[in-house]
């Protein structure tokens, strides 16, 4: 956690003089920076001069002083009887966990693992003409709708995964059929995201999913050079294919239907500018900086293509620095993962986004139903069972939701889950943004619960947060305008679908 030393104020509620009543709150301070950030529980922020923070926690803070009014408008400190600002930071609390609410809204139907591209970092791809074997069976289909449904989620988000799931259209034609059939009397908000590589794409599926307005995601790593060498096809056209998908996609279901993700491996990490600016040129508004996730084939090939935290920091810092710059000249295009935390840190209201949350959004806000018929708790817990490890799986799909919520895998992110209850993370400032990951955990360090010095997942976050904070705190008016552009008009449905 490198310099930053966080603190929660125990001292919560109480009168410190008969002015005013300190309330609870977490600080930082943040390297190279002379103020100190504080933070509350419901995610409002301040940037004090160290002097105050100690005259506030003393009791001592003038009412004169530029800092009071500040502190009392963000809640830091309450006039008086504490009860009334107590009741108005619990109504934002529960807006802030609305999320809960009803239970997972994003499902995973995993039709096939079959894919004719052998990425090097893919998790969990098989190349394999049989079907049988590596494809979801119509009953396993069936049973998963049936689950789905079983969930109280008003809002259902179906995304069909793979391997390449357009290699199974016949089953993503038979789910969605069945979620439209079961809807008519249901009534909830449904939606559809297939995430595939588009290679695959034909007349026939584009006019389905034009028919029933599917969003797709896919894979852009780059230009040709670095996408070919990461996502290798047999034809050795990975990217002037997944280019033609694209061209396709958008000419059938609109520009704003198509989204996709760059995974980055370590050849990736010296050219930050030519893949956002790769993304420029092909009309995306946005970029999502993903780096290697720690499943599958990825561990494997780690000496070839992975890289420390500290690698993946630098690269980021400098993408993002290009990504202002273009903003600057007039080129509208956000880093995604930046604009979700920023859309925790500048709103009050939660995003759809599943993997940082807390309590954790595994088998709370995703479930995955694999084509083998195992349900599990989330995408990486999935992957990691490919790797032989099924602690994330929380029964089969024939199984009712009853069972699977009361499974031991659920107990298990129930116990690792919650980042206000984790240590690390419950003296964190950054914690009301950020998330526990008790599948990282286990895959990374053994064990759910994690340990927050030597944990990549904490490096990462505590990285992007101190460089998003510094902006923050330098408060130029164009970088201000465009966080509020990317927190304010981005939809967030889109971050449904994942990479392939
Ligand atoms: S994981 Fe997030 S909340 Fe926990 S200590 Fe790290 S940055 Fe803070």
């Amino acid at each position: 956690m490198g310099e930053r030393i966080a603190f929660k104020e125990m001292a919560a509620f109480r009168p410190v003089t008969p002015g005013y009543a300190l309330m609870p709150f977490r600080f930082a301070r943040l390297p190279g920076r002379q103020e100190v950030l504080l933070t509350n529980e419901v995610g409002e922020f301040a940037f004090v001069a160290d002097a105050d923070l100690r005259a506030l926690v003393a009791g001592t803070l003038d009412r004169g002083a530029p800092a009071y009014d500040e502190l009392a408008s963000r809640h830091f400190l309450a006039e008086g009887n504490p009860g009334a600002v107590t009741r108005m930071l619990a109504a934002k609390y529960r807006t802030r966990k609305s999320a809960l609410r009803g239970g997972p809204a994003l499902h995973l139907f995993v039709t096939s693992l079959r894919c004719d591209h052998s990425c090097a970092y893919c998790q969990v791809s098989r190349q394999s003409p049989d079907k049988s074997r590596y494809d979801m069976s119509p009953a396993t289909a069936r049973a998963a709708v049936d689950r789905m449904f079983e969930v109280a989620s008003p809002a259902l988000t179906v995304e069909f995964q793979g391997g390449e799931p357009l290699l199974a259209f016949d089953r993503i034609r038979q789910v969605t059929d069945l979620v439209l059939e079961r809807n008519q009397a249901e009534k909830r908000d449904v939606s559809f995201v297939v995430t595939s590589t588009l290679h695959q794409l034909d007349a026939g599926m584009l006019a389905f999913f034009r028919q029933h307005g599917f969003k797709l995601s896919t894979s852009l790593d780059g230009p040709a050079w670095l996408h070919d060498a990461n996502r290798p096809t047999p034809g050795r056209d990975g990217h002037a294919r997944t280019l033609a998908g694209i061209a396709l996609a958008r000419e059938w279901l609109g520009d704003a239907q198509v989204a996709a993700l760059t995974t980055l491996t370590r050849r990736s990490l010296d050219h930050p500018e030519a893949i956002v600016d790769h993304y420029v040129e092909n009309s995306f508004r946005s970029v999502f900086l993903r780096p290697l996730s720690p499943y599958g084939f990825a561990v494997r090939a780690e000496r070839r293509i992975g890289y420390g935290t500290a690698d993946f920091l630098a690269f980021y810092r400098r993408a993002f620095a290009h990504i202002l710059r273009l903003n600057r000249e007039g080129t509208r295009i956000d880093e995604a993962y930046a604009a979700i935390l920023l859309t925790h840190i500048l709103s009050p209201f939660p995003t759809g986004y599943v993997d940082l949350r807390s309590p954790a959004g595994a088998g709370l806000g995703v479930l995955v139903y694999n084509y083998d018929g195992s349900v599990y708790a989330s995408d990486e817990g999935r992957m990691l069972a490919e790797m032989g490890d099924t602690t994330f799986r929380l029964g089969s799909v024939h199984q009712p939701w009853q069972e699977l919520a009361g499974s031991d895998a659920m107990a298990t992110i129930l116990g690792a889950g919650v980042a206000e209850a984790l240590p690390g993370c419950a003296d964190c400032a950054f914690l009301p943004y950020c998330g526990a990951d008790p599948v990282h955990a286990l895959a990374t360090q053994g064990d759910p619960v994690g340990h927050r010095p030597t944990s990549a997942h904490c490096a990462k976050h505590t990285g992007i947060f101190q460089m998003l904070f510094d902006y923050l705190a330098d408060g130029d008016p164009g970088t201000m305008r465009t966080f509020l552009s990317w927190v304010t008009h981005q939809d967030r449905d889109s971050l449904a679908g994942g990479a392939c």
